[in-house]
């Protein structure tokens, strides 16, 4: 076994890594960019070494500097983990030729399924069924029309080169194909810088189910059963469970042969998965998967395989790539209880899922019943240079109903403050009824997205609470002397403040009057919510509001404040009477980035009539693109930004007059 590594890759996935390294008594090392110096897992490693800026490709994408740090450190092997340079096969090249162990599969059988054209052909010689469709070299536009018309439509045009679902279109006409492939080729030569695609079927209902596959270097394949990862948003997993609902022995049987013939056919070494697609109209039937695509890397979601066979599979990469033949045989393995995994993102389910970045002011997870693998700790940020995943939240049972319960559970009892993030919306998701009777496919979230993200107002007595909070109530502990703690608020019944809120954009103006000592009245619209402020505690205050007795927690914010009680974080904005007005007397005249990121497309000109609603800029931020919309009708009078600049958080990109003006 080695006695060094190193790990190359940040967040979750490395301290994943580095933790089984240390239960084995394997040595450490990270690397890291400039925007990760604090980050957890160079403090995890044994050591850590620094490997440029925070551009992704200037640091974790750079195969030279990667292998610098190698060298230096005395490493023995490298760790991929998954993204960046995971699936790129010179750098498996570079590592080996570096005379260390790339902990990850052959560069031939990485290079064998780096394209899906070719991984398809090669899986059809291996006689494993493929989606029906074209992927052979002809990629004449006319051509291509001609094998979607025979395929059917709807049909699915994807990049060759393809991942994240970039470059993918589906088609449902004719006439909408041509314009459909002119789209999905530029997408993917922004990407990948290969145009090439494949025309598939494109299956109405259809499921992810995929196969988890390892080898080792003396030939031997097995399979560790399947996982189910139909909720997705944008073909991007978003809750993945094993095993696969409905799933029968006869079914499994023949995809875990599939996926370890496919393995197979490119003697493959290492964690890999075999990724299907099922056709779901009528049921699971084993003559309706087929082939997708093979990742030949460790892939996010692999908590839920360890769950319910009880290995580490990080453990068995690491034997592997020493040399040590698997640690078991097919008929040593089998499936115990049932098991969840659920991707927490800082990202606003309300805003069309927008990534959001910033400090993490408050981070708590439950600490039994579920597996929190994460690379984050309470007041790290969430910057915008990587993927904005916080942590992914994993459960297991003896039943599948039972691991869902824990799910919801485990969600509804975890707290984030300081950015948006998915939290509610997975647990609402958990409870879904099709998803509960054990339902999923591929189409669920987007069929159900409204309700699934649909903001909850907070109730009368959160707000009031807030409001008497965010005057600094809590700063001035009662000293025996009531005119003391009272500050500012002079006499009583007559010291009255108005407070302006904003909640999830939603504005609320309350009028506080302070009654007596810790005692204040909070009119909202006609009522009136008596609150007392009762004992006060480290973290925040016992509270009696319309004679309920409540303990809440306060959590500063940079530009408000947080509250939890019942078990749900709730922040609010404070707003400045000033800057409302100025604001208001803009009227939304001025586009301002949401976030940091790169203007990928400039709709309109200066002079250029707009209508509200109207799509004027689109950015790609945090691997998403968001199209920004003009909030009222009117001309552009300053256009500050063009395609392809980076622009920070908060730039004026454009600025709308009057249409009378
Ligand atoms: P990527 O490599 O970009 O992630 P995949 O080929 O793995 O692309 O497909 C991603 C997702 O897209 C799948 O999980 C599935 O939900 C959907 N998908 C892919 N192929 C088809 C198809 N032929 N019909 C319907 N949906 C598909």
């Amino acid at each position: 076994m080695f006695s060094k590594i190193l790990i190359a890759n940040r967040g979750e996935i490395a301290c994943r890594i580095i933790r089984t390294a240390q239960r084995l008594g394997i040595r450490t090392v990270a690397v890291y960019s400039d925007a990760d110096a604090a980050a957890l897992h160079v403090e995890l490693a044994d050591e850590a070494f620094r490997i440029g800026t925070a551009a992704a490709s200037e640091s974790y994408l750079s195969i030279e500097r990667i292998l610098a740090a190698a060298e230096k450190s005395g490493a023995e092997a490298v760790h991929p983990g998954y993204g960046f340079l995971s699936e790129n096969a010179e750098f498996a090249e570079a590592v080996e030729a570096a005379g260390l162990a790339f902990i990850g599969p052959s560069p031939s059988a990485i290079r064998a399924m780096g394209l899906k054209d070719a991984a398809k052909a090669l899986m059809e010689k291996a006689g494993v069924r493929v989606v029906p469709g074209y992927h052979g070299d002809n990629q004449d536009a006319a051509f291509l029309g001609e094998r979607a018309a025979e395929i059917g439509y709807p049909v699915l045009i994807k990049a060759r080169a393809g991942g994240g679902g970039k470059g993918m279109r589906r088609v449902d006409r004719e006439d909408e194909f041509a314009a459909a492939l002119e789209a999905a080729r530029r997408e993917a030569v922004a990407a990948f810088a290969d145009g090439a695609v494949l025309i598939e079927k494109y299956l109405t209902k259809p499921r992810h189910i995929e196969i988890q596959v390892f080898g080792d270097r003396h030939g031997n394949v097995v399979h560790l059963f399947e996982r189910d990862c139909s909720l997705q948003r944008r073909h991007q997993k978003v809750i993945e469970e094993a095993p696969a609902p409905g799933m029968t022995a006869q079914m499994r049987h023949a995809m875990g042969d599939a996926a370890v013939r496919a393995a197979q056919a490119i003697g493959y070494s290492g964690a890999g998965t075999v990724e299907f697609i099922a056709d779901v109209t009528d049921g699971l039937w084993p003559d309706r998967f087929f082939f997708m695509e093979m990742n030949t890397r460790l892939q996010v979601e692999h908590p839920v395989t360890e769950a319910i066979s009880g290995l580490d599979l990080v453990e068995w990469q690491l034997r592997v790539a020493a040399g040590e033949p698997l640690p078991k045989k097919q008929s040593e393995l089998a499936i115990d209880g049932w098991a969840f995994e659920a991707r927490v993102y800082a990202e606003d389910p309300a805003r069309g899922f927008l990534p959001s970045t910033g400090r993490l002011s408050h981070l708590s997870f439950p600490e039994t019943g579920a597996r929190i693998d994460t690379g984050v700790r309470q007041g790290d940020r969430v910057s915008p240079f990587y993927d904005p995943m916080i942590a992914k939240l994993i459960v297991h049972g003896p039943t599948r109903a039972a691991a869902l319960a824990r799910l919801t559970q485990a969600l509804k009892v975890s707290h984030i403050g300081g950015v948006a993030n998915n939290l509610d919306f997975l647990a609402r998701l958990s409870e879904q009824a099709d998803f509960v009777a054990g339902h999923p496919d591929t189409g669920l979230i987007d069929r159900e997205v409204e309700g699934l993200t649909q903001r909850e107002a907070p109730d009368a007595t959160v707000v009031a609470l807030a409001a008497v909070v965010s005057l600094g109530i809590l700063k001035t502990p009662p000293a025996g002397d009531p005119f003391a703690s009272l500050g500012h608020w002079q006499i009583w019944g007559q010291a009255t403040r108005t407070v302006t809120l904003d909640h999830q954009g939603e504005r609320h103006s309350l009028r506080v009057a302070a009654r007596g000592l810790d005692l204040f009245a909070v009119h909202i619209g006609d009522r009136i919510v008596p609150v007392r402020i009762g004992g006060r505690t480290e973290s925040g205050c016992q509270a009696e509001i319309d004679g309920r007795q409540i303990g809440i927690t306060v959590l500063a914010l940079p530009r408000g404040l947080g509250l939890i009680l019942d078990g749900r974080v709730h922040e609010f904005h404070t707003i400045d009477p000033l800057d409302q007005a100025a604001e208001d007397s803009q009227g939304g005249d001025h586009l301002i980035a949401p976030m940091p990121g790169l203007i990928k497309l400039v709709r309109v000109r200066e002079g250029d009539a707009v209508s509200s609603g109207d799509a004027l800029i689109v950015m790609e931020a945090m691997k998403m693109e968001l199209t920004l919309t003009a909030s009222r009708d009117g001309i552009v009078e300053t256009l500050s930004v063009a395609e392809g600049d980076q622009t920070s958080e908060g730039t004026l990109l454009l600025s709308l007059k009057p249409e009378d003006a």
